[in-house]
């Protein structure tokens, strides 16, 4: 579709369209020819990323030239045409997804919130089935994104959202992309030949904070919970970042089952919904643990006793939960119980207490973060949620505010979902007294009093200032934090106090710390002093990523730290690194070696470097730790089929930790194709081309021969 030289004409064309923003674009005829640009490099790169799944830039800088076409066309709306890639993703978000009837419908079910509602409830169910005691299964109820699954011979075919219940969209080729939904499943062992059944998509608790840093950084704005996260993602357009996003199903209920002759199976052959479940479970679905999580009981004293026990324990689950779900056990007798308007009779959810709570924003404070990043906080009247008080809230950025139209004085609502920051979900309108103020963002850094700036193509404002009180104790915090130099007992607090006494100015004065004033700090001693002199002697002594991170060089978290080590012998090289050279590293686009350059071109960082290796700090790799690494450089992987020692992202770590690459198809120049079970089509061309194949063992012995 495209020749190399027209390639290369348009990579070069990208990064010129790059470091434009609106502003340099002065007059229509302008922007007409930049607009038929980007029109082309857009499209260039789509095939780039969807046909060949080998982008040549970061999402990042696509987002940029997409961004920087949205906002001429918004200028310019006369220069819109049809074909814009802007028109594709605005009016095809949910014509993406046809529309898909369920086998059988998908009910909601009626809540219940103590214990006197389940009682009533099994008061019912008894009355309705003339039984005197009846069998319960009880399990957690999962809060996600509610997903119908359908099998014929015992293939996976569809996958669909809720929808309205009876009718939802067919989102099969992104659940394809989530590991838990097995695409066959041998489900004719059991006379079944077509079965719906239901369940949830989730995010777990991690890996939602996680996504919501990464969001927070890049200026977005973060998902309210995981449910709203995977819901949120399920929804993507592309599979590929779907499947980046690390959701999970769960499936709970069988809601259709016919064998070869179409004749119903639930309540005959399929009789317990218990039984059910350790089927889906046996045939390698991720249900509740049959024993561990599901769990059948006599009677509702059982049942309310269960519940309650899962309240306790509901913040170690690592998925949020919203409360449990109580079943009847014996699905025949299902329809003799029926249902009302919206809700089985048979079935009734435990709703745990909420996580969310309203109260009132007293004041707004400005927060100055490592960055420079400007982040509004709001004071609120302390509230419970789940059994914290809360009584501050982030406002994550100025659009935000605007957006939500969020005044101090408004009465809001907050939800706060497992250890997440708690966040505004809505403002209550329909409260306020005309007496709400609006939130004016600061013109001048509440800190150091420097203008603050906004830069092009960001949500945030910045301060600007590097030697700004704020951003110097939030950086010097950073260095020393867990994710960077890992120094125990040097916390924000301990930084801000030693920054006021003159301690600590700048990050190399970490290391020449006047221990005998501290020891006569109120609150410090001897034994604590010593402590502390202890942890920031053993940091000096460091992996160099970690170094790397604690400098704080902006888009370059632990992970890009992590990478660039491996490209270096001493943090200090990369003063002679150019821009090209940067981005010749894998994962590190336009935007990030720019940010890089810019820091190891600033003397002020360079001092810094130096002054901190003359003081002991470890800033080049020992020959041990270079060996290790290299071990398997210039070889490339490939894997097929399911490792049972690790996962795929897991064994792709081990490789690149060695200097190994990994790449997602077979070609000449693959080193070795790693064969676990179930390999796929790979594995003929690999032996068609010759490269050589290992079993999992045989990978497995090789890391470790490696690393002697
Ligand atoms: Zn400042």
């Amino acid at each position: 579709m495209y020749t190399p030289e027209k390639e290369k004409e348009l990579i070069e064309k990208t990064k010129e369209l790059l470091k434009l923003s609106i502003d340099d674009i002065k007059d229509k005829r302008q922007a007409e020819e930049i607009v038929k640009q980007l029109r082309e490099v857009i499209r260039y790169h789509d095939w780039r990323y969807y046909v060949l799944a080998s982008p040549v830039i970061s999402d990042y800088e696509y987002d940029k030239l997409f961004h920087l076409l949205k906002e001429i066309e918004k200028k310019w709306p006369e220069l819109i045409t049809p074909d814009s890639p802007t028109q594709r993703v605005a009016s095809g978000l949910t014509k993406e997804f046809p529309e898909v009837k369920h086998l059988a419908p998908m009910l909601s079910l009626d809540n219940s919130y103590d214990e006197e509602d389940l009682r009533d409830f099994d008061r019912r169910v008894k009355e309705l089935t003339g039984l005197s005691e009846i069998e319960y299964a009880v399990e957690p109820k999962f809060d996600g994104a509610g997903i119908a699954l359908v099998y014929e011979n015992n293939r996976f075919i569809r996958g669909a959202t809720r929808g309205d219940g009876i009718v939802g969209e067919d989102i099969t080729q992104n659940l394809k992309t989530i590991k838990t939904i097995p695409l066959y499943a041998d489900f004719k062992k059991y006379g079944i030949k077509l079965i719906e059944i239901r369940g949830e998509v989730l995010m777990r608790k991690d890996v939602f904070k996680k996504l919501n840093e990464e969001r927070l950084e890049e200026g977005l704005p973060p998902f309210a919970n995981p449910r709203n996260a995977a819901a949120g993602s399920l929804r993507l357009q592309d599979p590929k970042e779907v499947a980046k996003r690390k959701l999970e199903a769960f499936v709970y209920q069988i809601t259709y089952a016919t064998d070869e002759k179409g004749e119903n199976l639930l309540g005959t052959k399929i009789r317990y919904h218990y039984d059910a479940i350790k089927m889906l479970y046996s045939l390698g679905f991720r249900t509740p643990i049959p024993e561990k999580e599901i769990k059948v009981f006599k009677g509702i004293d059982k049942v309310i006793e269960y519940c309650k026990e899962w309240e306790k324990k509901r913040d170690e689950y690592p998925y949020e939960l919203d409360g449990m779900v109580i079943k009847v056990n014996d699905i025949s007798l299902y329809p003799k119980l029926g249902m009302t308007s919206h809700h089985p009779r048979w079935a009734i959810a435990f709703k745990f207490k909420p996580r969310q709570a309203t109260t009132r924003i007293i004041d707004v404070v400005f927060q100055v973060g490592r960055t420079g990043a400007v982040t509004p906080v709001a004071k609120v009247e302390p509230v419970e949620i789940g059994g914290v008080i809360v009584s501050s809230v982030s406002l994550i950025n100025e659009d935000f505010i605007k957006e939500k139209d969020i005044r101090i004085g408004d009465l809001v609502l907050i939800e706060r979902a497992g250890d997440v920051i708690p966040y505004i979900v809505k403002v209550i309108k329909e409260a306020r007294t005309g007496k709400e103020k609006p939130i004016v963002f600061p013109k001048n850094c509440p800190s150091c009093g420097s203008p603050l700036v906004k830069l092009p193509g960001e949500a945030v404002w910045r301060c600007m200032n590097a030697n700004c009180p704020a951003q110097v104790v939030e950086r010097i915090t950073y260095f020393a934090s867990k994710d960077a130099m890992d120094i125990r007992g040097l916390g924000y607090n301990t930084v801000k106090k030693f920054y006021e006494l003159g301690f600590l100015r700048r990050i190399p004065d970490i290391y020449r710390l006047p221990y005998e004033k501290i020891k006569q700090l109120p609150g410090w001693g001897e034994k604590s002093v010593e402590n502390l002199k202890k942890a920031i002697e053993e940091s000096k002594n460091r992996p160099i990523h970690r170094l790397i991170t604690g400098l704080s060089i902006r888009y370059v978290g632990k992970v890009t730290a992590k990478k660039l080590a491996e490209y270096i012998k001493c943090v200090e090289d990369l003063k002679d690194w150019t821009v090209e050279q940067l981005q010749s590293i894998p994962d590190i686009g336009y935007v990030v070696a720019h940010s890089i350059y810019d820091f190891f071109h600033n003397e002020e960082n360079i001092k810094m470097i130096y002054e901190l290796k003359e003081l002991g700090v470890k800033t080049c790799k020992d020959e041990e730790e270079e060996k290790r690494e290299k071990i398997l450089e210039g070889k490339t992987f490939v894997f097929t089929g399911t490792l049972s020692c690790c996962s795929r992202e897991k064994a792709q770590e081990l490789v690149e930790s060695l200097g190994g690459k990994v790449s997602s198809s077979v070609s000449k120049k693959t080193t070795y194709l790693v064969v676990g079970e179930n390999p796929g089509s790979k594995l003929e061309k690999a032996k068609k081309l010759g490269v050589k194949i290992l079993s999992e063992e045989e990978f497995l012995n090789l890391l470790e021969e490696n690393k002697k």
